[in-house]
């Protein structure tokens, strides 16, 4: 069952769940199917929540915005897999411009980037040298750098970049992990071993719908998937940043964070743990995407947690928006809700 992650929650009745789950699947791959066709200015309206805007100015000016929620930020030129290897330098340039912009703003914020747009798939040891002068310069500027996890082709190749790079002495650079994927605890166990508390997770369900053969594709086996990787991220001594909407894994998360006394205000009590680092929080840290879930954010935050946004921007705004439209029809649903009922799940 490939075409839907299942959305029903553990307490509906199995009849209702299984209705859900299908009518969802049906109803995302519909409206998904008439936005792709839909003019530039149209799927431009839909995106306009989650995507900050085309420039680092826009970028900057939703931080400051919202600075003002007392959350932090993670911010991501929009872009992904080029084509051949010129194209990288589009990505290069613009993060450097945006790593001076955030210092010069003087902003609350570190870096997501996309392996894929630096390289890692066309040439992997090019790919590398152009994550490393990155990783490097914002090392310099005591900033941390999040390799995104993408699909399955480069999920090693992602995870041997981040240990390369600590290596090396750049230790300002986790990646991401997906709960959905099989192979994830054995990856927790091959990070713990080359990193020790050095790791730097964050953790996700995982927005790719891998094949079955590799990954889970129900909506409680993924859950439970990820709430497995919290217990054990926690349980190694790493960090562990939290990247879900879903309230079953943020509660599960609150849960596993107290039974370690980890909390606000509360220096990391793990005797494995590492040495805290500039613009992070104590062990942990939850994050959510720009325009999902504000009012959930917003009271994770006024609890003390601390809160980081993930901030997309860029020129290529429409191919990613649309990319990620095909990738995951089960996106249809929100852009229906927000059409709808534009004031539920406000951003
Ligand atoms: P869901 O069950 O999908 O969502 C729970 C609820 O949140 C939904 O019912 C809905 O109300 C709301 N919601 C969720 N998504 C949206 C949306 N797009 N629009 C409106 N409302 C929404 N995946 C990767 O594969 N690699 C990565 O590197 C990666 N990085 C991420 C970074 C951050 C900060 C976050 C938050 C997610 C990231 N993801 C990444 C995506 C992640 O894997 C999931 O696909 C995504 O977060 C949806 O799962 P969920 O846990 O939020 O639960």
């Amino acid at each position: 069952m490939k075409f839907w992650t299942a959305n029903h929650k553990p307490h509906e009745s199995p009849t209702r769940a299984l209705y859900g789950v299908v009518m969802t699947g049906w109803f995302s791959r519909l409206v998904v199917g008439m936005t792709i066709r839909m003019p530039k200015w149209f799927v431009g309206w839909v995106s306009r929540r989650y995507v900050a805007g085309n420039t680092i100015d826009d970028a900057i000016k939703v931080m400051k915005r919202l600075s003002k929620e007392n959350a932090c930020f993670t911010v991501d030129v929009l872009g992904e897999e080029i084509t051949n290897l010129e194209e990288a330098q589009y990505f290069i340039d613009e993060y450097k411009n945006l790593i001076s912009a955030i210092i010069r703003h003087n902003i609350d914020s570190n870096l997501s980037i996309k392996p894929t747009a630096f390289g890692l798939l066309i040439d992997r040891e090019k790919g590398y040298d152009n994550i490393r002068n990155l990783v490097e310069m914002a090392a310099h500027n005591d900033m941390f750098v999040r390799l995104d996890m993408e699909d399955h082709r480069v999920t090693q190749a992602t995870i041997d970049v981040v240990v390369d790079l600590h290596s090396e002495g750049l230790t300002n650079v986790g990646t991401v992990y997906q709960g959905r994927l099989f192979r994830v605890l054995s990856d927790i166990d091959y990070l713990e071993e080359k990193l020790g508390p050095a790791a730097d997770y964050r953790i996700c369900k995982g927005i790719y719908l891998e094949p079955e053969e590799i990954a889970h594709t129900g909506y409680s086996e993924i859950v439970s998937a990820t709430n497995a990787c919290i217990d054990k991220m926690l349980e190694s001594g790493s960090y562990c940043a939290i990247a879900s909407h879903d309230k079953p894994v943020i509660n599960h998360a609150l849960s596993a964070l107290k039974s370690y006394g980890m909390g606000p205000n509360i220096d990391d009590p793990r005797k494995n743990s590492g040495k805290p680092r500039a613009g992070k929080g104590p062990g942990y840290e939850f994050q959510m995407l720009l325009g999902v879930r504000g009012p959930l954010r917003r009271k994770l935050s006024k609890q003390g947690h601390r809160t980081r946004v993930y901030i997309p921007y860029g020129e290529k705004w429409y191919e990613y928006s649309i990319r990620r439209l095909q990738e995951n029809p089960t996106v249809g649903v929100q852009i229906a809700k927000a059409f709808l009922m534009p004031w539920s799940n406000r951003p």
